[in-house]
């Protein structure tokens, strides 16, 4: 149905228009301090809480947990790609632990 396509696409400009407006945060490998995810904050429902880790692919480390509240929308540092994000529900706040690796 073409209305519900136009309907969809419009949504989906919304919530990335509220991720523009938000702050961005890269988080980097604890040990050799490479970029290795972009994190965007979005505003709305605060009580929902990510912890997030990510494992680095260039020295087998990860970074530190980082928390962010609301709404996030992650993306690979550059050179980098998301393969696996398992998430857990734990005590009521979500737990990841990101792994990226090195586009070829
Ligand atoms: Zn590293």
């Amino acid at each position: 149905m073409p209305s519900d396509i136009k309907f969809t696409i419009e949504k989906e400009r919304k919530v990335q228009d509220q991720f523009l407006l938000a702050q961005e945060n890269i988080i980097e490998c604890a040990n050799c301090r490479k970029a290795l995810l972009n994190v965007l904050q979005g505003t709305g429902d605060e009580s929902i809480v990510t912890f997030i880790l990510v494992e680095c692919p260039y020295c087998g480390d990860s970074s530190f947990r980082s928390r962010a509240k609301g709404k996030i929308y992650i993306q690979a540092a550059n050179g980098l790609s998301i393969s696996d994000m398992p998430m857990d529900i734990k005590e009521g706040a979500r737990h990841t632990k990101i792994k990226v690796i090195k586009n070829e």
